[in-house]
């Protein structure tokens, strides 16, 4: 009882003092929280299958993170990015350079705070170093909440609403979308009409030589899982490369093991002219960080991103232990292993449960997509949001993503086991039962 009032205390003061501007999924009230666990104030325990949004790569409070905060914490804990080197902001750099594909193995690399702010330098360093006004995104997309990545976020429920004007001269292209393809077709007998749409935009509306760059998230996450086929972004680094226009891929989400591979874009076979992560970079401490092609570092030189905080020395050290622990642990292939496990169980789900339409994903992002008609394909949205309260009251956190809303997203921290990944895999099949049985 006395914990109950605690939690209601905290939720009644947090409505009195915080703004409610930013959504929260459920109304726990946590008072710890250890690899994929969190604990709430009544001494409850969740699977986090949300992976702190992302950023829990190797889980809450991983021994190695906290002892590289300690140590650091000791030493120094604060030097602006401009007075002076620091050798960890070096180290980390290289260390960046050495995961990284193909030739950003040679780049250079920016810091900033974290996902948005790293959307924000990119479209900086593509009109600086391009010289050319117009940017590309696709539809679907999320690349941050401040103003030009919220330009370059083409989902226009509540995240765009009431925030115009954005940045002029941005444009929206489709995204190979193959279970809700825009053109109606089936790949791969589409034509991959989605990327002739890229071609006739360059015929109608801006010449490609106007074009600075065009924007990508491998696996749009927020967009609802969306795995696209490899020729989609292999046709578009060959027109990118015909016309000088950057691929700019956003890694906030996909980076640091998330996909099975290091970095999301490593399985669609190109490269991209620049990379930039954020949310698990520092397991959990702001940081984000752009890599660029040597050339165009080398040619941006500007004053230009100003960052008084960025690269934070407590969170290059954490940085630092994570790409160590990545390895270590072998927590990329273990995402590939659990995330492989899941769609397979999944897909067993699929065969009893109609109302599951599609699974998909690469490693530990993965998308449920529920609908009303496998036919139609009508989106599930009330469906998906009452099992996701079915599954909080069993201890199992994800959240919803997906313009429809209607795909639960998997993206638990790197380190699952066998056990939990089937735990919650049981849970959701629990709630998909309540709900078509809402009496039992
Ligand atoms: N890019 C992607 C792909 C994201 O999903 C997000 C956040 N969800 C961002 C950028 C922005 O990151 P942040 O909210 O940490 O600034």
């Amino acid at each position: 009882m006395k914990r109950t009032n605690e939690r209601d205390k905290w939720i009644a003061k947090e409505k009195e003092f915080m703004c409610k501007v930013f959504r929260k999924f459920n109304d726990l009230v946590v008072s710890g929280a250890k690899g994929i666990e969190i604990e709430s104030v009544d001494g409850r325990k969740f699977l986090d299958f949300t992976g702190g949004a992302h950023v829990c790569n190797v889980g809450y409070s991983h021994p190695k993170i906290l002892k590289a905060t300690k140590e650091q914490l000791e030493k120094l804990d604060f030097l602006a990015l401009y007075n002076g080197v620091h050798p960890l902001r070096v180290k980390l750099a290289e260390k960046l350079r050495r995961i990284a594909p193909g030739s950003l193995r040679e780049g250079k690399v920016a810091y900033c705070n974290d996902g948005s702010e790293a959307t924000e330098f990119s479209i900086k360093l593509a009109r600086y170093t391009t010289k050319r006004p117009f940017l590309v995104a696709c539809f679907g997309a999320y690349h941050g909440g401040t103003m030009g990545a919220l330009s370059l976020t083409l989902d226009s429920s509540d995240l765009r609403k009431s925030y115009s004007p954005f940045l002029p001269d941005i444009m929206g292209i489709p995204y190979a979308n193959c279970y809700r393809c825009t053109f109606g077709r089936e790949y791969p007998r589409c034509g991959m009409l989605c990327i002739e749409q890229i071609k006739y935009l360059f015929k109608t509306v801006v010449e490609p030589e106007e074009v600075a760059a065009i924007f990508i998230e491998p696996i749009q996450a927020h967009g609802g899982v969306i795995v696209p086929p490899s020729d989609y972004f292999q046709k578009m680094r060959k027109i990118c490369s015909e016309f000088g226009i950057l691929i700019i891929d956003d890694e906030v989400v996909t980076g640091f093991g998330r996909t099975g591979k290091m970095f999301g874009i490593q399985h669609f076979g190109i490269e991209p002219d620049v990379m930039y992560f954020g949310k698990p970079i520092a397991a959990g401490m702001p940081l984000g960080a752009i890599l660029a092609r040597k050339e165009l570092m080398n040619n941006w030189v500007s004053s230009g991103p100003a960052s008084t905080l960025a690269a934070n020395l407590l969170s290059c050290a954490r940085a630092s232990a994570l790409v160590d622990i990545l390895h270590e642990e072998r927590l990329v292939q273990n995402a590939a292993k659990m995330g492989s496990y899941i769609v397979k169980r999944a897909k067993e789900l699929a065969e009893r449960h109609p109302i599951i339409g599609d699974v998909r994903g690469r490693g530990l992002l993965i998308g449920i997509e529920l609908v009303k008609n496998s036919r139609t394909k009508e989106p599930a949205q009330e469906e998906v949001n009452k099992i996701m309260e079915a599954s909080y009251r069993k201890g199992l956190l994800f959240s919803i993503s997906g313009l429809h809303k209607n795909v639960i997203k998997f993206s638990p921290p790197l380190i699952l086991t066998d056990q939990q990944a089937d735990k919650a895999i049981d849970i959701i099949e629990e709630s998909l039962k309540a709900i078509s049985n809402p009496n039992q």
